[in-house]
């Protein structure tokens, strides 16, 4: 296969050399320019009809010819001999036209190579060398002005042959040049070429919905997946407005300035509605000018199904284990309840027995009716009444009920530091349960007698109450669980303490922090934000 850019050369070339010998020559004898000092006219303008009919021939030959390195070679040497030829008729060293033998060495360059370049320039210093000299030596019948003498046909010969090899370095060294630049140049066209292929293929084959909007916020691309997510064809969605494809987006162009994360409900046509997951974000030109937005979506609707099923899977679970515990619960205490009336039914028993067995029934039913009642604060505890009072107030009741249960108990004493008067807005009676919890679990914890020690005091923005005791503390496995309701290492506990404790204080937004080392003791920790409304 010839090489196309050669055959273009070539040509080219044919071209050209018509256009220079109408041009040049034709308006010299149009114009009569000279004419009377050319020594041969005639022959002059057969040189002319013959290179014509070179011309014919060469373009015929064009698409005929196999190598068409040669064939502008041959060319080219023609063309040195006509200028040659042209030269001799016109004068010799005395012809204007020996510049044309530079265009001749200019061509070779560029339609061939550097090395052609050279050849002709060589093949043309020869030739016109050669017949200057013999002008000289006046073999051949070429008349001179007999005031040029020796010196001066060297120097001209000199001077032309300096010529066209400066002429070949030149426009070899300028074709070499652009032919690494044109190489350079396809190179990175294919390689533009292939990155913008790879580019759409990509965006096409990536699973998530892919758009790109003008300024206004009218689609231009839009790929594969997104019309397979929205049921909308590219066609249709071309300049759609988003907004028309995705309704839950307030989209203002002016407005979207970051990255914006949303998510939302469209409907599509085949399968009704679904859910999006939709991030968009604006793009800019180099000069940080918004040019439009780029969004990346995905239907979630599958996935948000999941979740519910879940969470209604982990509710019940949830709802089960807690009823689990409640009946546990419920059994001891009835249990006993059970054992006590059979007794007392068969009559066998003593008076001072039976009285004990009464006794026993009641008490079941009072711890009964104790654990109902905790667990209908835990599990519909009535609306919080906040009012402003002294936290201090309240501990001093708790600590005094607490002191009471105390006294029955071992060597345990109880100290307070209170800070100022801690004035709070607050459900009272709640507060109030709290401290009873956590006073009672430390007085519980320490059955062979200890420390409790209270303080309050106000930081920041929020008050801090803090319960230490010196008893049993809390084994590690189980510091997460103690606020779980039900949850309960004693033996007469209802774990439901603490659970409520939680509760209350969630309601408050504040916090319960517990720290413990068993054999050690343990600090309650009830952080009481200074933020519910004036105080
Ligand atoms: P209950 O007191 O009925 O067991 P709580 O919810 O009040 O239920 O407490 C749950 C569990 O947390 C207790 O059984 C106990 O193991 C642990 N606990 C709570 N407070 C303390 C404390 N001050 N010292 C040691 N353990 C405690
Ligand atoms: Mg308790």
């Amino acid at each position: 296969m010839a090489d196309q850019s050669l055959v273009k050369k070539v040509k080219a070339l044919i071209s050209i050399r018509v256009v220079f010998i109408t041009l040049l020559l034709g308006s010299f004898f149009l114009l009569q320019v000279g004419y009377r000092s050319f020594p041969y006219p005639r022959a002059t303008s057969n040189l002319i009809v013959a290179l014509y009919s070179l011309t014919i021939i060469y373009s015929f030959l064009i698409d005929r010819i196999k190598t068409y390195f040669n064939f502008a070679y041959f060319q080219i040497f023609m063309d040195v001999a006509a200028v040659n030829i042209l030269i001799y008729l016109t004068g010799g060293i005395e012809s204007w036209f020996s510049f044309i033998m530079l265009l001749a060495v200019m061509s070779a360059s560029a339609v061939l190579n550097r090395k052609a370049g050279y050849v002709i320039a060589t093949f043309s210093s020869i030739l016109y060398g050669v017949m200057i000299d013999l002008q000289y030596y006046k073999l051949l019948p070429i008349k001179y002005d007999p005031a040029l003498n020796e010196k001066d046909f060297l120097y001209n010969i000199f001077v032309h042959i300096a010529a066209f090899y400066m002429m070949a370095f030149l426009s070899g060294y300028l074709s070499s040049r652009l032919e690494k630049t044109t190489i350079a140049l396809e190179q990175t066209d294919s390689d533009l070429k292939e990155l913008s292929l790879f580019n759409k293929e990509l965006i096409e084959s990536i699973p998530s919905g892919i758009f790109t909007t003008d300024v206004d916020g009218s689609i231009l691309i839009f790929n594969k997946a997104a019309e397979d997510i929205t049921g909308i064809t590219r066609e249709n969605a071309f300049n759609l407005k988003i907004t028309a494809i995705f309704p839950f987006i307030s989209f203002d162009s002016g407005e979207l300035s970051g990255v914006e994360r949303t998510e939302g409900v469209i409907t599509h046509n085949r399968e009704g509605s679904r859910i999006i997951n939709l991030t968009i974000s604006p793009h800019m030109d180099v000069n940080g000018r918004k040019t439009g937005f780029t969004g990346i979506f995905h239907d979630i609707t599958m996935l948000k199904k999941m979740e519910m099923d879940i969470k209604h899977k982990e509710k019940w679970a949830a709802i089960g284990e807690l009823s689990a515990n409640i009946a546990h619960e419920i059994r001891n205490p009835l249990a006993s309840l059970k054992g006590a009336i059979e007794m007392l039914r068969e009559d066998r028993a003593a008076k001072e027995q039976k009285k004990r067995l009464t006794e026993i029934a009641l008490k079941e039913m009072e711890r009964l009716n104790g654990i109902i009642t905790d667990f209908l604060m835990y599990s519909t505890p009535r609306a919080a009444e906040l009012s402003a009072f002294d936290l201090n107030l309240v501990l001093d009741d708790t600590l005094e009920l607490l002191k009471n249960t105390a006294s029955a108990r071992n060597n345990i004493s109880i100290t307070k530091d209170f800070d100022g008067p801690l004035f709070v807005n607050a459900d009272r009676q709640k507060m109030y349960q709290v401290f009873l919890n956590l006073g009672m679990n430390a007085l519980e914890a320490m059955p062979d007698g200890g420390e409790l020690s209270v303080s309050a005091m106000r930081t920041g923005s929020s008050f801090e109450v803090v319960f230490k005791d010196t008893g049993i503390g809390i084994r590690q496995k189980n510091i997460e669980k103690i606020f779980y309701p039900f949850f309960t290492t004693k033996d007469e506990g209802t774990g439901l303490g603490l659970a409520i404790a939680y509760r209350m204080i969630e309601e408050h937004k504040g916090k319960i922090n517990v720290i413990s080392n068993p054999g050690e003791g343990t600090v309650f920790k009830v952080i009481i934000p200074d933020g519910n409304g004036k105080s």
